[in-house]
């Protein structure tokens, strides 16, 4: 059999995961969370698992969660409301929102573009529907992007852009300046944009998000994601959404009754009775916050440098104090073997493998295994 993605191994998190579990290591490489969602959220799907509504949803998602999508879009951005019925699209997680919209809107031959470091995803779900990522990297140290790279990487050929804000692996977060020098790129271009904003509640600082909801210009061409894996700790759920236009969500509905038709019922009733309530997300900030300021004070003395963290719930380290001139693939499996704590190799999102010699950490975990993993990277040496 030809593959049609030969290149392609396994997912750096499932490789990492399995690496950290051979070996007992404390798993701070695959982003998830290892405390429970909300009580009230576990306790509605207890109860709707005892009602009778155990068949398929419909295909774009519960109208009841469309609704409170809409009105949460609107009431946290400040936005005009997305309409529930032509503008919200419920997916398996933010992944299939993600391979969906690619799908629905990439040609044989079209240009994405695509900022490394990114999500392992996008690359692939671009190459299966015959498109050319184009990639740009990211501005070290801050992980910035360069607007004149960008600017001579768009094409007559380019017909999707993607975001991602917060950032993943680097936690950076875009600004409104970033986001109006995206917005004058594109304006007369009839290129799309993906915006990958799955980390929307994790900003910290005081720092507010900016969503391409913000830009009305941006807005009209934009598919924006999220998920409530991230927002409601549950990322085993799968649930996550796309807002778009109305023509734009019609492509993506087009894609999505295809791949899952529909999303899981029970996740979505129960996703619905706490998403009215705002205190169910926006204590996320301050909350996420104080993990990584906690991380942070536990690895002081550790031999890592941590670079800003102003989002996600990712946090980069330097190591070279600790291995110097070693690889990051294999400083990373080095770690989990011998200090027992995974990380995840920051060249994984690279196309080519690009190695700044970083590492990064997961901190969305209890504060006892936080203090446990750094307690074995202080003994590591
Ligand atoms: N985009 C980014 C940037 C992510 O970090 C993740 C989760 N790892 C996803 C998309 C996928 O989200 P979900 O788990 O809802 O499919
Ligand atoms: N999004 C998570 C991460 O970045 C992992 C998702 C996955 O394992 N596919 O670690």
């Amino acid at each position: 059999l030809t593959s049609k993605l030969p290149d392609v191994g396994t997912s750096i998190f499932a490789v990492m995961t399995q690496l950290a579990t051979e070996h007992g290591a404390i798993n701070l490489a695959q982003g998830f969370p290892d405390f429970n969602p909300p009580a009230a959220l576990t306790e509605a799907l207890a109860h709707h698992a005892q009602g009778p509504q155990h068949q398929y949803a419909p295909m774009p998602g519960l109208p009841r969660l469309r609704e409170l999508i809409a009105d949460k879009t609107a009431r946290v951005y400040g936005v005009p409301a997305p309409d529930p019925a032509t503008d919200i699209t419920v997916t398996s997680g933010a992944t299939e929102a993600l391979f969906a919209v690619i799908t629905a809107v990439v040609r044989p031959g079209d240009e994405v573009l695509v900022l490394e470091p990114a999500y392992d995803s996008y690359a692939p779900a671009i190459r299966l529907a015959g498109g050319r990522p184009v990639y740009v990297p990211l501005s070290l140290p801050e992980f910035r992007p360069d607007w004149d790279r960008v600017r001579a990487a768009l094409s007559p050929r380019t017909r999707l852009v993607m975001v991602n804000t917060p950032h993943n692996p680097t936690g950076a977060v875009w600004t409104d300046e970033d986001w109006q020098q995206l917005a004058a790129l594109l304006t007369d271009s009839d290129t799309l944009l993906l915006s990958d904003e799955v980390y929307e509640h994790m900003v910290f600082d005081g720092r507010p998000h900016r969503s391409a909801l913000h830009h009305p210009a941006l807005r009209e061409r934009a598919f924006v994601v999220s998920s409530f894996g991230k927002t409601y700790h549950a990322t085993g759920w799968k649930v996550g959404y796309c807002v778009a236009a109305p023509a734009l969500s019609a492509e993506v509905r087009r894609v999505h009754q295809f791949v899952t038709f529909a999303v899981s019922t029970l996740a979505q009733l129960a996703i619905a009775d706490v998403l009215g309530d705002a205190t169910s997300y926006d204590y996320l900030p301050r909350f996420m916050q104080q993990k990584r300021d906690l991380f942070g004070q536990l690895m002081r003395g550790t031999g890592f440098e941590l670079l800003p963290s102003e989002g996600s719930y990712f946090q980069l380290a330097r190591y070279q104090q600790l291995a110097p001139g070693l690889g990051d693939v294999e400083f990373a499996h080095r770690l989990t073997q011998e200090a027992g704590v995974a990380v995840v190799p920051v060249s994984a999102f690279y196309h080519d493998g690009t190695d700044h010699g970083l590492v990064r950490f997961c901190f969305a975990k209890q504060d006892e295994t936080l203090q446990a993993a750094a307690e074995r990277l202080r003994r590591f040496r």
